[in-house]
C-alpha cells in the first residue's frame, strides 16, 4: 500500500545541456534514458539551441528543454537525473564546468522547493533567455 498521493502525476520541465563531445548525441541519449524511466512520461521536447557558456571559459553548449509527466517525488527525480548524468560520463560534478550532460529540474509542477540538494523553480531561469524560449517551445506558458 503506497501513500495516498503516490500515483499523483506532476508536469515537470527538465533542462538539458551538453558541451563536451557529441553534444547532440548526449542530449538524445539523455532523453531516451529519461523516457525509459519508470514513472516518467515524455510529453514534448523543445528545439535545441546553441548557447554561450556561463562560468569558466569552455566550449559552447547545446541546450534544450523537455516536458515530462512524472509520479517520482522531486528528490527521486533528481536522483534519476544524476544517475543519467553519471551514466553518460559526466565526470566532475563541478558547478558551471564543462560536461557531457547537465540535467536540471526547471519546474516541478507549481511547487517551490528549497532543499540543500534541490532548488525549484531553477534559480537561473530568469537570467537565461534561451531557457525561457525553450520552455515555451516545450509547452510551458507560466
Ligand atoms: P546551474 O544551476 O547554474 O544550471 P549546474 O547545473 O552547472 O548549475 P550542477 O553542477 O549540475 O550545477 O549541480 C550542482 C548541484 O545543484 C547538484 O548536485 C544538485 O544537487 C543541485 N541542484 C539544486 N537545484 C537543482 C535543480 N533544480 N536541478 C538540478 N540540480 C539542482
Ligand atoms: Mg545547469
Ligand atoms: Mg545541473
Amino acid at each position: 500500500m503506497g501513500e495516498i498521493n503516490s500515483s499523483k502525476k506532476t508536469l515537470c520541465y527538465i533542462g538539458l545541456g551538453s558541451n563536451v563531445g557529441n553534444r547532440y548525441e548526449h542530449i538524445l541519449q539523455a532523453l531516451e534514458l529519461l523516457q525509459d524511466t519508470d514513472g516518467v512520461k515524455m510529453l514534448r521536447v523543445s528545439a535545441l539551441e546553441e548557447t554561450k557558456p556561463v562560468g569558466p571559459p569552455q566550449p559552447d553548449y547545446l541546450n534544450g528543454v523537455a516536458a515530462i509527466e512524472t509520479t517520482l517525488a522531486p528528490l527521486d527525480l533528481l536522483d534519476r537525473l544524476q544517475a543519467i548524468e553519471k551514466q553518460l560520463g559526466r565526470e566532475h560534478i563541478e558547478k558551471w564546468g564543462p560536461r557531457t550532460i547537465d540535467l536540471d529540474i526547471l519546474y516541478y509542477g507549481d511547487e517551490t522547493i528549497t532543499h540543500p540538494r534541490l532548488t525549484v523553480p531553477h534559480p537561473e531561469i530568469a537570467q537565461r533567455e534561451f531557457v525561457q524560449r525553450e520552455l515555451k517551445q516545450a509547452g510551458y506558458h507560466g
